[in-house]
């Protein structure tokens, strides 16, 4: 059987950067403001949208934006302060999902099929999450939503800005067939160039080219342009690869023989297993032990295991062992003991009852 259909919803802050510095300097509200560097080779970060009626754009030399509007407000960008509010912005989202895959500072792909809030559509959660992102940050947003992540980034430019667009399964054929085969991602001007020679400028148009006559001219790039044609896209909503490895350290006020850094060791096995199990379903297979001696030197010593450690205690267990692994001279000092885990992995919810049922 079929996947049921997911739910993908696509936030695009309004004017990003631009809208930050309106928001933030009361003069520069309703006047034509550019983000950008001065000088000679510099180019627009962001335009307002009162910039942008006198055909201001993003990435478009600073000068050329001067001469369209000897009348604008040049700001200079203030990155530390977009990364800010942008965290803000994320942090919305993850009310609602913790599948986020976010593309730049100002737009993010969120799977809402499933959520955390339970709201009765995904229509509903854009919405939440405009109507949050007006409330509590003073900025807008435009969202589309659809089953998948290129409709979707599509349709939240139909109502830009401030507005949602929502592309539905059953109106995927008659969404896309009007549209000029442009807007498809990946189809730049070549290939535009190349499919209005074969007579094509619309998606529907696309869709009379048989699979084979597409793959002669466009190599592997022609599957999925008849994908994309037939609004099939089942790329996944990436989320950031998730840590692979948690550890602690500690470094001592005077250099320690090794059988007196027991204390240590159960001290931070203990920290460690207690940021595994926030970890949930995901488990370790191995366990390091990490030492630096006075001369700072850095040993590390490993047990990989089927299963990884199965309580704190076998954590510790596998700690202490590993310190029998240590061939260093008897007398031997050391500045600094370290305990990780490495390898997590994702378990199935069976497994996962078995390793953290609270032994
Ligand atoms: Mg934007």
């Amino acid at each position: 059987m079929a996947n049921p259909p997911r739910k993908i919803v696509h936030v695009d802050m309004d004017a990003f950067y631009a809208s930050v510095e309106q928001r933030d300097d009361p003069k520069l509200r309703g006047r034509p403001v550019v983000v950008a560097w001065k000088g000679a080779r510099s180019v627009v970060c962001a335009a307002s949208y009162e910039a942008r009626r006198f055909g201001i754009r993003s990435a478009m030399p600073a000068l050329r934006a001067e001469r369209l509007c000897p009348s604008a407000i040049f700001v200079p960008p203030d990155f530390t302060r977009y990364k800010a509010v942008s965290k803000q912005v994320r942090e919305i989202f993850a009310r609602h999902t913790d599948l986020i895959e976010p593309l730049s500072l100002d737009e993010a792909y969120l799977d809402v099929t499933v959520t955390k809030t339970g709201l009765p559509s995904a229509t509903h959660t854009a919405e939440a999450i405009r109507r949050a992102i007006r409330e509590e940050l003073h900025l807008t947003a435009s969202a589309g939503v659809a089953p998948n992540k290129f409709l979707a980034k599509i349709a939240s430019d139909f109502r830009k800005p401030d507005g949602h667009y929502v592309v539905r399964p059953e109106q995927v054929d008659a969404f896309l067939a009007k549209l000029p085969a442009a807007k498809l991602p990946g189809v730049g001007k070549v290939t535009s160039q190349k499919l209005e020679s074969m007579g094509v400028t619309t998606v529907e148009e696309l869709r009379g080219i048989e699979l084979p006559v597409l793959e002669a001219r466009f190599g592997r790039w022609g599957r999925r342009l008849y994908e994309l044609a037939r609004g099939i896209d089942e790329s996944p909503v990436r989320t950031e690869r998730p840590a692979t490895q948690l550890s602690a350290e500690d470094t001592f006020e005077q250099d320690l023989l090794l059988d007196e850094l027991t204390p240590f060791i159960e001290l931070l096995a203990e920290k460690v297993w207690a940021r595994l199990l926030r970890e949930e379903g995901r488990f370790a297979r191995t366990v390091v032990l990490k030492l630096k001696t006075a001369d700072f030197r850095v040993l590390t010593r490993s047990l990989t295991t089927p299963t990884g450690p199965r309580s704190l205690a076998d954590l510790v267990a596998i700690a202490k062992e590993l310190t029998h692994r240590v061939d260093q001279p008897k007398g031997t000092r050391y500045r600094l003991v370290g305990v990780g885990v490495a390898g997590l992995e994702d378990v199935g919810p069976f497994t996962q009852l078995e390793l953290f049922d609270d032994r």
